[in-house]
């Protein structure tokens, strides 16, 4: 390790030097307090901005039962990230100085879901942060004093507010707290220490985090999919803003489908239990249906205090399902939805560079399955109909051998009692959900209510077929060498010149999950791939993997599609099954 000494005299030997001379600062300097590590030095102005490493030593700051359980690292390396941003914001002056990228220094970018990220780790003794750094110029040339000032100065500022204990709480000035519904209620939740300190702030992101955990082990126990807190806000305040809506009608749960759950830290919590089974989610246009789908779909993750959904739970596993025109198909045995294809295709073992509606739904299906997913989520809005439902009269006009399609509907109830995979869908406009359903809820001017006995009387017996368990995806997947991953935005994951479309996956909430989609595919198709696991195999292996050794484990540490935050088997398996090349 080298020295500041070594850095600053560094620095003036290639200040106003070309840009690649940049180059030798690599490496790593003690700073006391932390070890300085600059990873990877861009190539030029514009690039990508370098990777720099923060190692703090961690002797007091963190209490080790906040680290040893999984759900609670993460807690505390998020409520971190969340103080290095505001720290970064109150220590810098503005940013860009010079050509390209110089001067900006970022953290990688948080939302409102809680998730492990490449860009803070935790560990008994130690707190890693990677920042990006624009390393200065003016034009191609090295303006040294700029990225002294940022290293010397910037640097040692922000980590000092970040993880100074009691002598950090300046960075949380100007901090405005949003006030949840939850908030305050409970005096357990007055933290240690004093209101703004580093310690108060971890504490409560752990208590937080028990809370939620003890929800998502509680639904199993009692044989729930999900939990909506009463004073929940569900709607948010834009179709381009993740922030809660102000003025919101609060959750408040139908008393028949009520449940009180003793959280460890807030006690008593009442909300809306969604049993397993089919549960329907009825009501006109615009009473807050799909809102409420929404809200569960992201309760796969937690979420921060103050977002109105933060006892919002999902089973971890729920995957959402929609239409998917244009994708691709490998190999998949979609026959229990469709057979006999006037083309005479192989529908146990279809593949298509182009689905339909229907059978891009049918494989979204069954990779659901594949995957293990036992709750699907489906909005009729964003469906096939044809997939969904096939009414008296068209079965009338065209006879079951005539039409390849069976409807989700036939299948819904034995995907339940074969295979115990629940569903919740929205369904607005037709009636025949109804009749299997289990429960069903009624939107009504943004109230939940229970319609479950109306809807029964109104009902009549469906036609019921079988779910046989098997094996879903056939296609083994080769090894392939894979030169370069990129993203694009949050929606496209490019390996070498192969675009991977990811913009209906809904539940993908962060583009560092894209990112880290874009490093796993690497991973999976050089390292595990042999030519005989199938996708879901191999998403199998690489979710245990990142389970087991962290996100880090996948992530190449010039991180060169960006910082990457964690992801389900579920995406990984469908980012998997849309790649063309599989
Ligand atoms: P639906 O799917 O039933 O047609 P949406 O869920 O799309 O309705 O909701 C319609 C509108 O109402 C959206 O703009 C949404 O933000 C708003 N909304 C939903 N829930 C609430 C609520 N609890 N309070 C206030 N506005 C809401
Ligand atoms: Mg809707």
């Amino acid at each position: 390790m080298r020295t500041q000494q070594e850095l600053r005299d560094q620095l003036r030997k290639i200040d106003r030097k070309g840009y690649k001379a940049y180059k030798v600062l690599e490496g790593e300097y003690d700073f006391g307090t932390y070890r300085l590590c600059i990873d990877h030095v861009q190539g030029d102005p514009f690039a990508t901005p370098s990777r720099v490493r923060i190692v703090y030593f961690n002797r007091t700051t963190i209490p080790e039962e906040y680290i040893n359980v999984r759900h609670r690292r993460i807690a505390v390396e998020d409520a971190l990230l969340r103080r290095l941003h505001r720290s970064l914001r109150a220590c810098s002056d503005g940013g860009r100085k010079g050509s390209g990228k110089s001067g900006l220094v970022t953290a990688c970018r948080t939302g409102q879901e809680i998730l492990e990220r490449t860009a803070m780790h935790v560990e008994k003794d130690l707190i890693e942060a990677r920042i990006e750094v624009g390393f200065p110029a003016f034009g191609r040339t090295i303006a040294a004093d700029a990225l002294a000032d940022i290293l010397f100065g910037l640097l040692p500022e922000t980590v000092r507010r970040t993880f100074g204990g009691q002598r950090g709480r300046e960075a949380l000035s100007g901090d405005t707290e949003r006030k949840s519904a939850h908030d305050a209620k409970s005096g357990k939740m007055a933290g240690p220490a004093k209101k703004g300190t580093l310690e108060e702030e971890l504490y409560r992101a752990v208590c937080l985090a028990d809370d939620q955990k003890y929800i998502r082990d509680e639904l199993k126990r009692c044989g729930l999919i999900a939990f909506v807190a009463d004073g929940s806000v569900l709607p948010r305040e834009s179709g381009v803003s993740q922030r809660p809506l102000e003025n919101a009608v609060v959750f408040e749960s139908p008393g028949r489908l009520a449940v009180t759950m003793q959280l460890p830290h807030r006690g008593a919590m009442r909300g809306m239990g969604i049993r397993q089974g089919i549960t329907v989610i009825a009501g006109g246009g615009f009473h807050g249906k799909s809102t409420l789908l929404k809200a569960l779909e992201r309760g796969v993750y937690n979420h921060i205090a103050g977002d109105g959904r933060e006892f919002v739970i999902t089973d971890e596993s729920a995957f959402k399902l929609r239409a998917e025109e244009g994708r691709c198909i490998h190999e998949t045995d979609i026959s229990m939805f469709i057979r006999n294809l006037p083309t005479r295709a192989d529908t146990e073992r279809f593949s298509t560079e182009n689905a339909s509606g229907s059978t891009s739904q049918s494989a979204n299906t069954v990779e659901a399955l594949a995957a293990g997913s036992s709750v699907l989520l489906i909005d009729e809005d964003t469906s096939a109909t044809n997939f969904m439902i096939r009414d008296e009269r068209m079965a009338q006009l065209v006879s079951d051998e005539k039409e390849p399609i069976t409807p989700f509907i036939r299948k819904v109830r034995s995907l339940y009692e074969k295979l115990g995979v629940s569903t919740v869908l929205v369904a607005g406009s037709s009636g025949d959900f109804l009749t299997v359903a289990d429960t069903v809820l009624q939107m009504d001017c943004y109230t939940a209510r229970d319609v479950t006995e109306r809807a029964k009387e109104l009902a009549a017996d469906l036609i019921q077929e079988k779910a046989e368990k098997k094996e879903w995806l056939k296609k083994p997947v080769a090894k392939r060498r894979i030169e370069k991953v990129r993203v694009h935005g949050w929606d496209t994951v490019s390996l070498d010149r192969t675009e991977i479309d990811l913009r209906y996956l809904e539940q993908i909430v962060d583009e560092s999950q894209t990112a880290a989609l874009a490093y796993i595919m690497q991973y999976v198709l050089e390292r595990m791939a042999d030519g005989r696991k199938n996708a879901s195999e191999l998403a199998g292996e690489a979710a245990r993997k990142l389970e087991k050794e962290g996100i880090l484990s996948m992530t190449p540490k010039n991180y060169g599609a960006g910082p990457a935050a964690m992801v389900r088997k579920q995406e990984i398996l469908a980012c998997l099954c849309r790649y063309r090349l599989l």
